[in-house]
């Protein structure tokens, strides 16, 4: 029998052994698996860190979503928010679903176009769309979404030297209840912009416009924001319908469902706590369905939801570098995932899994990552079992702005691997070599 691990005593408070509200005390159930690849052979033969992401969440995660809202209203659109998740191989599985792009740069717009998405197919959003990414845009009949009056003024002038009547949108912020307001982006509502702009659209008849869209936030818990947003998004396209007797071909929601994450700091569990897609499908279609548009010709929903969708679908292995007892006698345990892989380590507490059957005895641990640097904190306090060096774990939904979030800092990216609905892996992108950074620099010749 192979000797058991030493675990060094430590006094820790009885817990009398009733259930609290969280219920009974648990014992952390290892995933050893993901899709049926076991953990230690993707590590094995991918390396560590690892970012894996399953086909099978991805989709079934849409379809759930896609359905949610299409059993609720007539007209459904959903479009891929690049900046989520961007890697071609994710953003094509979407594509694939019916998805269209929801890009916020000239880089994610390029790269929606050679994911083969059509030009008319592309949302732009974002506040920053130089004259070259808005060029681009009119001339392949994008869905170019208007931040601010600058980029009114831009897409004016162009649609002039063109010859083109651009299909635009305007992005709407409001309040909905839920503060801070995000009211940096787009026209506001309440003060009266988002008609100012409307009328300026309108009377021009240069740009013709197609949609109103509002993204007004991200990890919303309350689906009863979204009711109002959609129910203000409403008012103003029968508005438009009253006063120029056009119908606005669409109304887009944005993204900002909470995904099942848990907030620093929160409560409850996000799994217990986040709104589901029924819920925010109702809160939007029940405000669309009784507002006052026509109902002969309803605005097409479009849906931007990016964390929501891709969470679940990924995950995070990696393994244990050392053990050691803080100065106040906590554990503390180094592993080789930092913060500069884990950006979302900053607002999630994520759950951590043992990657192989543990043992019981739990202790509250600080995960720290491999950087030099004092912020880097994968979790400040978790009950956490013994691991010992070379042990693996698992950390779970991290699919969102991890792999776009992420910084190349102090060590290089690991690889992500893709598993199919087979059940086989594939690498979608490759770790990084000295190589992929260093090609970038220029040594001046002085110094060479
Ligand atoms: C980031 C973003 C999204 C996706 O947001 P989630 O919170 O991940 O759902 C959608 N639309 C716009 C305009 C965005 O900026």
């Amino acid at each position: 029998m192979e000797k058991k691990q030493f675990e060094r005593p430590y006094i820790k408070k009885l817990q009398a052994g009733m259930p609290s509200k969280f219920g009974m005390k648990s014992k952390p159930e290892p995933i050893t698996h993901i899709d049926d690849n076991s953990v230690a052979d993707l590590i094995g033969e991918f390396g560590s860190p690892l970012f894996v992401i399953s086909e099978k969440t991805i989709r079934e995660t849409y379809k759930k979503a896609h359905h949610a809202f299409a059993t609720r209203y007539p007209k459904v659109q959903f479009a891929w928010s690049y900046k989520t998740n961007y890697l071609d191989a994710v953003c094509r599985i979407f594509h694939q679903e019916g998805s269209w792009a929801e890009v916020v740069s000239g880089f994610e717009y390029d790269k929606a176009l050679a994911n083969g998405v059509k030009g008319s197919q592309i949302i732009f959003n974002g506040p920053d769309k130089n004259d070259e990414d808005l060029k681009k845009a009119v001339g392949n009949d994008s869905l170019i979404h208007i931040d601010h009056f600058d980029e009114m003024y831009s897409i004016l002038a162009l649609s002039e030297k063109l010859g083109k009547k651009p299909k635009v949108a305007i992005r709407v912020n409001m309040d909905t209840g839920v503060y801070p307001m995000w009211d940096r982006f787009g026209f506001n509502y309440e003060n009266g912009d988002a008609w100012d702009a409307i009328n300026r659209i309108m009377i021009n008849e240069k740009l013709e416009l197609v949609g109103l869209h509002a993204h007004i936030g991200t990890y919303m818990m309350s689906a009863d924001s979204y009711k109002i947003a959609a129910g203000k998004l409403a008012d103003l396209a029968h508005g438009v319908e009253k006063k120029y007797g056009i119908h606005i071909r669409y109304i887009d929601m944005g993204g900002g469902f909470a995904s099942r994450n848990t907030l620093k700091g929160a409560y409850y569990p996000g799994t217990d706590t986040t709104p589901s897609f029924e819920e925010y499908a109702e809160a939007i279609s029940s405000a669309l369905l009784n507002s006052e548009l026509d109902p002969r010709k309803l605005p097409t929903l479009i849906l931007e939801t990016g964390r929501a969708l891709i969470d679940d679908a990924g995950w995070l292995l990696g393994t244990v570098i050392a053990n050691k007892r803080l100065s106040s006698g906590n554990r503390a345990t180094i592993v080789d995932v930092g913060v500069n892989l884990m950006f979302t380590s900053f607002f999630y507490e994520h759950e951590v899994y043992p990657a192989a059957p543990v043992s019981e005895h739990l202790e509250e641990t600080t995960l720290y990552g491999p950087l030099c640097m004092n912020i880097d904190v994968l979790r400040e306090a978790i009950a956490f079992p013994l691991l010992k060096k070379g042990d693996h774990f698992v950390i779970k939904r991290i699919g969102a702005y991890n792999m776009t979030q992420w910084m190349q800092f102090i060590t290089l990216r690991p690889n992500v691997v893709l598993i199919d609905l087979e059940g086989k892996s594939h690498i979608i992108r490759k770790q990084e070599t000295i190589e992929n950074i260093t090609q970038q620099e220029v040594l001046p010749a002085y110094l060479a």
